[in-house]
């Protein structure tokens, strides 16, 4: 039997295409007997069927296995009669039954080329965004409150627990890592409105007293609009970025259009005992079935996947594999053997699959 059971929900759009190439790349990377991919239906489409975004079956493997590996799930036309897409609910629903407070969103600039940015070169934007990822201004989702049809208000939330765990969080992740392309200095930068409301105050003051236990790592403060200009300017400055649900949500997209895009962009979303790993982007309907969505996102998203399993269970062996996917990807879009066609090229899925595959060394 395989060590680690990997529940699997390819989902909608193009999750089915790019889910197989990244399982396709994490299996040969691994060897056999190492992880158990099981599939699990869910998502928008299933909806349409079944009356279920998460089936009950599903959440219980989600929660009962190792980790959790999602290709993309919605389809803008399954909404629910407030006009909310279902597909989201997927990992909504994961997200809060299973405490993934810590949604981790790695920038990092693979090719000069894929930049809008002058001059930025491979290795130069390399940081990662800590979303606060239970709390904020989306912990009110479905319960705000509309009042005649003339005010409605929605509230945003913080607690001492929740901004304590995701600041320790993105500390030890700083720990973890070599520090800013810029200087080298491990750094966390707390981003946050803390001049406008105390509830940004708050969340400040907090991760100022968490900084304490951390004295090798410098304590960064930037206003939410503020760093719209850095992430532009400096990205080179960023080692861990933490913020608040929907500054958290806003800026990572930033932050993965100065790198190419959200087909480069990986996702995990993960708590003290569970983790959900999926590319950043959406099903992107457009695209889907045509074997022309990028695998990228999800396949580094595995990457992801790896490195928290092997922190978890203290299990070198997958580290080692996690770099291994990594430095392929480097390699293959460095030499330009595949490029997808959102970085500029007009590489297939299963092009990028297979350049991957063959850098794997
Ligand atoms: P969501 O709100 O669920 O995040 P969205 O509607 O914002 O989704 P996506 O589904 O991510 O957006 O798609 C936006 C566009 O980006 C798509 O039309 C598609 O062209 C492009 N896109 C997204 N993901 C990829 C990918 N992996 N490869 C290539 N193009 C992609």
């Amino acid at each position: 039997m395989a060590k680690y059971q990997i529940a699997t929900i390819e989902g909608d759009g193009i999750g089915p295409e790019v889910c197989q190439s990244a399982v396709t790349v994490l299996q040969e990377t691994c060897g056999a007997g190492v992880l158990d991919f099981n599939q699990y239906p869910g998502g928008a489409t299933h909806y349409v069927r079944s009356g279920f975004v998460l089936p009950e079956d599903t959440f219980q493997a989600c929660r009962d296995s190792h980790a959790i590996f999602h290709g993309a799930a919605g389809m803008p036309d399954v909404t629910y009669p407030d006009g909310t897409e279902v597909g989201n609910d997927l990992h909504l629903q994961l997200r809060f039954k299973l405490d993934l407070y810590a949604n981790v969103r790695p920038i990092r600039l693979y090719q000069g080329d894929f930049s809008p940015l002058k001059n930025r070169a491979s290795g130069e934007i390399d940081y990662v965004i800590v979303r606060e990822n239970t709390e904020g201004l989306y912990a009110s989702r479905g319960a705000g409150v509309s009042l005649r049809g003339e005010v409605v208000t929605d509230t945003l939330v913080m607690t001492r627990k929740g901004i304590e765990r995701v600041a320790r969080f993105a500390f030890d992740l700083s720990r973890k890592r070599n520090g800013a392309p810029r200087d080298g200095k491990r750094r966390l930068t707390v981003c946050d409105k803390a001049n406008i409301l105390r509830s940004y105050a708050f969340f400040r003051s907090v991760c100022d007293e968490v900084s304490k236990d951390y004295p090798d790592v410098e304590i960064d403060y930037a206003y939410a609009d503020a760093i719209t200009v850095h992430m532009v300017k400096k990205p080179d400055f960023y080692d861990v970025i933490v913020a608040e649900n929907m500054f958290g949500d806003i800026i990572s997209d930033l932050g993965a259009a100065t790198v190419g895009g959200m087909g480069i962009a990986p996702s995990g979303e993960v708590g003290d005992t569970h983790g959900l790993f999926q590319g950043a982007h959406g099903s992107a309907p457009d695209i889907a079935g045509q074997n022309i969505a990028s695998p990228l996102a999800t396949v580094l998203s595995g990457a992801l996947m790896l490195r928290w399993l092997s922190d978890r269970h203290s299990d070198s062996s997958l580290l080692a594999s996690a770099q291994r996917v990594e430095r392929a990807v480097e390699a293959m879009l460095s030499e330009k053997i595949a490029i997808p066609r959102d970085l500029g090229g007009n590489a297939s899925c299963t092009d990028v699959t297979e350049a991957i595959l063959k850098h794997l060394t």
